[in-house]
């Protein structure tokens, strides 16, 4: 059991960036919690059902400008999971009946009243309620030509062949070991939610398209740091990413994104190092949580120890909604 007496002494390091209680009135607090998503399988990550999302960027250091083509996990893609999963959590920790579908959420479980939910068809005179979570999103560190395999399956034969045009093109598979750095952002959140953050993030292992049964990850939760603005964004964390692998490796930017593989333990270093540097240099009013307490949260987050704790938000979740509506 985790003596009370420390999880108040680390409420009260991350109390910038909470609130005590729920709140109708918006204010500056906000917890950003830094991730390395890390693939431990083939992934399908795609918004038209076929192609790998790819966008262009310029990186830069010193001596060398050079543009690359990161493919992207959307917003979206992160969050549909996340919220499935967090849902799944509430049905088996404390029978909580949700669902995903857009107009029929419950609009008042712990879930709901922190993700947000859309007005309801079923509950009346209900309002829609604003998410205070905010994810963006993420960029891959290597260059999509690199992570991405075009897979083409032979109708009627079932080989695999690249460039058959009789071929059914099979959608673009990113490939085990792609990472993508990213923060996930609370807004005027209680400490308890973002627990129930924690848990989704440390527990949720599956992203992607759903029907697949593939796009196995690993959520590696770096650090959680509470204040009165967000931090570093994903892009920002990405490139810094590379710069600093170059700088270590001595090689140039354009070398690094066309890596076969990198190291992860490398790639988690900097992810931290890149966030705690931009934190100092563009002067943010941010704090971090020291390691000793992070892994104190981390190690929390059983279910055991959650359920009483998540039980007891739910009820002031649904409490804190009929005030309000
Ligand atoms: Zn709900």
């Amino acid at each position: 059991m985790i003596a009370e007496e420390q999880m108040n002494d680390i409420t009260h390091k991350l109390e910038k960036g909470l609130v005590k209680e729920l709140t109708n009135n918006p204010g500056n607090r906000f917890v950003n919690v830094l991730v390395l998503r890390e693939l431990q399988s083939n992934a399908v990550f795609t918004t038209n059902g076929q192609d790998a999302d790819v966008v262009t960027l310029t990186v830069n250091n010193g001596d060398e400008s050079m543009n690359y083509s990161p493919a992207i996990m959307f917003m979206r893609k992160q969050t549909g999971s996340d919220r499935r999963f967090g849902k799944a959590m509430l049905r088996t920790l404390l029978d909580v009946e949700c669902t995903m579908q857009v107009n029929k959420m419950c609009q008042k479980c712990l879930e709901c009243v922190l993700y947000g939910s859309a007005a309801s068809e079923d509950v009346k005179e209900t309002k829609s309620v604003t998410s205070r979570v905010m994810y963006d999103t993420a960029f891959t560190i290597r260059d999509s030509s690199v992570i991405i395999e075009e897979k083409f399956q032979n109708a009627p034969g079932d080989g695999y062949a690249k460039e058959s045009t009789t071929a059914i093109r099979e959608p673009d598979f990113f490939n085990p070991g792609v990472m993508f750095p990213c923060v996930i952002t609370l807004r005027d959140a209680t400490f308890t939610e973002l627990l129930f953050i924690l848990s989704i993030t440390l527990k949720n292992k599956r992203y992607g398209a759903v029907t697949t049964r593939i796009g196995r990850v690993k959520n590696h939760i770096l650090g959680i740091y509470a204040g009165s603005e967000e931090g570093p964004s994903n892009l920002e964390l990405t490139t810094g990413v590379i710069r600093k692998l170059a700088e270590e490796n001595k090689q140039n930017l354009e070398d690094i994104v066309t890596l076969s593989t990198l190291d992860v333990g490398s790639v988690l270093r900097h992810t931290k190092s890149v966030f705690d540097d931009l934190v100092e240099k563009e002067r943010l009013e941010i704090t971090g949580l020291e390691g000793g307490d992070l892994n104190t949260i981390l190690d929390s987050l059983t279910d055991e120890l959650m359920k009483d704790i998540f039980k007891e938000q739910n009820e002031a979740s649904e409490k804190f909604i009929n005030s309000i509506t």
